[in-house]
């Protein structure tokens, strides 16, 4: 059964921006998928569609209906809150008790080497550090299909790959389904089990190839 589809899915803003164009994606349990295309190609508007922030012009989106967990490129952490308190706020907002939110805030800290940061805030932390409480803070809820839009374009290149790696044995261990957004290919291919290309004006689909030797899933 499919995490997550879109079927022939077209995509025409109010202002007449034709942005995608007959696109059907289908992500499988446990999949990692990356997606890759030149700016403005419409990849932000497919993960928006996934995650129901947009509906689409013409076509279909199907989920299951669980929680998305979406990691941006800007970690979007409050300032003034604690790593602890900007960790165990989607799990506030969604009334888990706090005793619930503390041991999962623990353990997704844990999970993304920041154990020991928790009252930190995050001016202290450095742009790696704070991209990790981000991705902690989207694994509280525990989703079964994470969304990244290009989340590590911002970080330098030591950072970067340091980040590839933590994510890849992150998944290892986890049993969901990942759409990427990156600019680039290496990341792509080293991240992912299928890399889909699109082209631009309108956003296609115009190669979708499996990674033969991508990392093993379970
Ligand atoms: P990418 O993520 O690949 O850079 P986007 O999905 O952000 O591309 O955008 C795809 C195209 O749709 C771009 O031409 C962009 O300018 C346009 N676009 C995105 N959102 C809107 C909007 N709300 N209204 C009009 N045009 C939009
Ligand atoms: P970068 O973002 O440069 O890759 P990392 O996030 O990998 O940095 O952090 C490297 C290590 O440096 C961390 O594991 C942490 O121990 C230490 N570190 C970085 N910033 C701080 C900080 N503000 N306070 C304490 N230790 C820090």
């Amino acid at each position: 059964v499919p995490v997550a589809r879109l079927r022939s899915v077209s995509m025409v803003f109010a202002d007449g921006t034709h942005a995608l164009d007959d696109i059907s994606i289908e992500l499988r349990q446990s999949e990692f998928v990356s997606l890759v295309g030149p700016s403005g190609c419409g990849k932000s508007t497919v993960l928006r569609l996934l995650a129901g922030f947009e509906v689409p012009s013409t076509g279909a989106v199907e989920t299951t209906g669980d929680t998305v967990g979406y990691v941006f490129q800007e970690p979007t952490l409050l300032p003034w809150r604690t790593v602890a308190a900007n960790v165990t706020l989607p799990a506030q907002l969604t009334g888990l008790p706090a005793a619930t939110a503390r041991d999962r805030a623990g353990d997704v800290l844990r999970r993304v080497g920041l154990t020991g940061f928790e009252r930190h805030r995050p001016g202290q932390l450095s742009g790696g550090m704070r991209m990790r409480v981000s991705i902690a803070r989207a694994l509280m809820l525990r989703p079964r299909l994470f969304l990244f839009d290009e989340p590590f374009g911002a970080l330098d290149e030591i950072t970067r790959e340091r980040l590839n790696e933590e994510l890849s044995s992150l998944f290892l261990t986890e049993p969901f389904s990942g759409l990427f957004v990156t600019h680039s290919v290496p990341e792509a291919v080293f991240l992912s089990t299928r890399v889909l290309v699109m082209s631009a004006r309108p956003g296609r689909i115009v190669a979708d190839v499996a990674v033969p030797f991508g990392w093993p899933r379970a």
